[in-house]
């Protein structure tokens, strides 16, 4: 692979004056600064962790030991003797000094519908809501399936199972009832909360119905906490149904806060399902709440006053981290949007921004495509001058794709922050701080605090220790976040994650290292193409057909092939004003890379798989070209099923 990503010159850009001159001012505001937190982070764990802990997060029975264990056993502790209530860190802290601030900013499918919910509103919303769940025999441990369309009661059903150390299990409500029968299973739960309907883009989604289907065999779900989204009325099972407005009327607006054990498990949340099966990782109360809160105030340079925009859903770890967590555990405003980048049209995103004053905007890459396509007129004519920080995670940021982010949304003087990590990793790994690092668009820059970076070579597991490397994403030490197992199953995390490589946390993604020592993403290990002993990044390719001003999306992946090992086809979706010829494509990605990248195959397609939470499904596209079609393997997490039949045509046809 090459370590110089692509053969254009980058422009570095530099951390925007007016980050730097801005009181006050960021909280890391040199590379300096960042060097010598991040030396001390690494060289002295305990030291610096157990300060920032003590500093961020409230503690009912402080710790004594900040680090035990490690992944040759997998049993990794933070803070272990150290008690706290995720709930309580979130909000009491804050309602008792300032219980008038907005925590929660709801806007609604429908732009004038939403609300503004204060510290002290969602305090005794999420004591109401604790009290009943603890009437109905919820207890510390028990594991809740929450299936919620984007409304405050989502963030209050989260925190309220925080508030009892009950675990909460998210799962994001475009699932289909099968796969959220199969997670209810896999968690033994026994109690679910959801709604009656949601509305989502202007259109209902039956929440209780797809409920009601899973449910059929899920015997052992004693209770269901529903809430009403809108006046339709629903199938209703008693008793094992309750109305969410009926019960908490019956409840005092104070619940005491379950102190836990900074181990004791505040989640376990399903991966994306990008690769195979989803995972359903837990997560430890202590480290993950000091990880993201710090990530907030130091990645996203968050202070008193922002307003935190992220436009996820709950159900995916971005929400748990960056509208719940993140922000309230920092005592900060946050943003929760209950509908799609396009409704009523491809400006919501700007209306919102400017209607509220975002200050942090956090959206993926597949989002940024979408509008990209769009076209700027939907952002230019709206005032975007309150932003100072945009965001994007999920998936690699293509070059081309960062620019016009900078450009058109953070018009030149933001700060973008594109951050890799993992719902394992429960936290960042790699970003750049808005105060402190130049940027090479593409590259996800530096690790965060904490995290000690390995590239190791695939075939020997050697790390390479040169400043210019390739190969895989190792982590070398555990971090606070690090998620502590795989729910009932501990032999299935050793083996993704701490057996593969002895000592290292496996990422199982491949990166670069440049000489400047700025990390580069190179995609998934797995769909690494290696023509004619070239190894080349299914990232690497995307970007350069992304340069071309054609290409809304595209999708590389390696084929076998007898003369050179593999060879490379690659999926686009063109902007739909564009027509161009083949040829121009394989161009820009010879002269981009090299001759010996330059596609086999273009397949021009309108739509790609993937997954629900918008990353492109690349196992999909690689079973379809190799005929493979009746071992496409798990897909539950797929968006949009249909796409499958139309693209094994395109390709039987070409
Ligand atoms: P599964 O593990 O079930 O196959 P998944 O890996 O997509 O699904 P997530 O935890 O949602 O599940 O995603 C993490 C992965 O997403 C990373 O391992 C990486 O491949 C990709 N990713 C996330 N953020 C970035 C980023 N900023 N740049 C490049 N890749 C990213
Ligand atoms: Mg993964």
């Amino acid at each position: 692979m090459s370590t110089d990503h692509l053969n254009i010159e980058f422009k570095l850009h530099p951390v925007p004056n007016r980050l730097l001159t801005r009181n006050p001012p960021p909280h890391v505001n040199s590379i300096e600064q960042y060097k010598k937190l991040y030396e001390e982070s690494i060289k002295n764990p305990t030291e610096f962790w157990g300060k920032l802990a003590n500093e961020l997060l409230t503690w009912h029975t402080p710790f004594k030991t900040v680090l035990s264990g490690g992944f040759e056993y997998g049993d990794v502790t933070w803070f272990r003797e150290g008690q706290l209530n995720a709930s309580y860190n979130c909000l009491d802290r804050h309602a008792i000094i300032n219980p008038d601030k907005v925590a929660l900013i709801y806007e609604a499918d429908e732009p004038d519908q939403g609300r503004k919910i204060t510290y002290r509103e969602l305090l005794h919303d999420v004591c109401r809501f604790a009290n009943v769940l603890k009437a109905h025999g919820v207890r510390k441990g028990d594991i809740i399936t929450i299936y919620m369309p984007m409304v405050p009661e989502a963030a209050i059903a989260l925190l309220a199972c925080a508030r009892l150390g009950a675990v909460h299990s998210v799962v994001f409500a475009g699932f289909s009832s099968d796969s959220l029968r199969n997670r209810i299973l896999d968690a033994s739960s026994k109690f679910v909360i959801t709604a009656n309907e949601g509305r989502r883009g202007g259109k209902t989604i039956h929440t209780k119905k797809i409920i009601d289907e899973a449910l059929t065999e899920c015997p052992g779900v004693k209770r269901v906490f529903v809430f009403r989204r809108t006046d339709s009325s629903v199938p209703f099972s008693s008793p094992r149904d309750v109305w969410w407005h009926d019960e908490i009327e019956k409840q005092r607006p104070y619940c005491p806060p379950e102190i836990v054990n900074a181990e004791d498990p505040l989640f376990m949340i399903y991966t994306s399902g990008s690769t195979g099966k989803p995972k359903g990782v837990l997560h430890a109360t202590g480290g993950y709440l000091l990880s993201v809160v710090a990530n907030l105030k130091y990645v996203f340079d968050y202070h008193e006053g922002d307003i935190f925009g992220c436009m996820t859903d709950i159900g995916w770890a971005v929400g748990h981290n960056f509208i719940v967590y993140g922000p309230l555990t920092n005592g900060g405003t946050a943003l929760l949007f209950e509908s799609t980048p396009i409704y009523p049209t491809p400006s919501r995103y700007w209306e919102i921004v400017a209607k509220h004053k975002i200050t942090q905007f956090f959206t993926a890459p597949t989002a940024i495509r979408l509008l990209r396509k769009f076209g700027r007129e939907y952002v230019d004519s709206h005032d975007l001058s309150s932003l100072r920080v945009i965001i994007s995670a999920g998936e690699p940021i293509n070059p081309d794709v960062w620019e016009w982010y900078n450009e058109v949304v953070g018009r030149n003087v933001c700060s973008v922050v594109d951050n890799y990590w993992q719902t394992e990793t429960g936290s960042i790994i790699l970003a750049p701080f808005p105060g402190a690092t130049a940027i090479k668009p593409g590259s996800a820059t530096f690790p965060f605090f904490g995290i000690d970076i390995a590239i190791l070579d695939p075939e020997t597991g050697e790390e390479i220790k040169t400043t210019e490397a390739e190969g895989i994403l190792a982590i070398r030490q555990p971090w606070p976040s690090i998620a502590r197992t795989i729910y009932n199953d501990h032999n299935r995390y050793l083996n993704t994650y701490l057996r593969p490589y002895k000592g290292y946390y496996f990422t199982s993604d491949g990166v670069g290292r440049d000489r400047d020592g700025y990390y580069w993403i190179r995609g998934r290990v797995d769909d690494v193409i290696n023509v004619s002993g070239h190894r080349l990044s299914t990232s690497e390719i995307e970007s350069a057909l992304l340069m071309h001003p054609a290409t809304a999306e595209a999708a590389a992946i390696g084929v076998d092939s007898e003369l050179k090992g593999q060879c490379v086809h690659t999926f686009v979706n063109l902007k739909s004003d564009h027509d161009i010829e083949i040829d121009d494509l394989v161009s820009q990605v010879r002269e981009s890379i090299g001759p010996f990248a330059a596609p086999e195959k273009i397949y021009f397609v309108n739509d790609l798989p993937k997954t629900r939470s918008g990353k492109i499904m690349r196992r999909v596209l690689k079973k379809i070209v190799d005929g493979q079609t009746d071992s496409i393997g798990d897909l539950s997490t797929l968006a949009n099923p249909e796409i499958v039949n139309i693209l094994i045509e395109k390709v039987k046809h070409s």
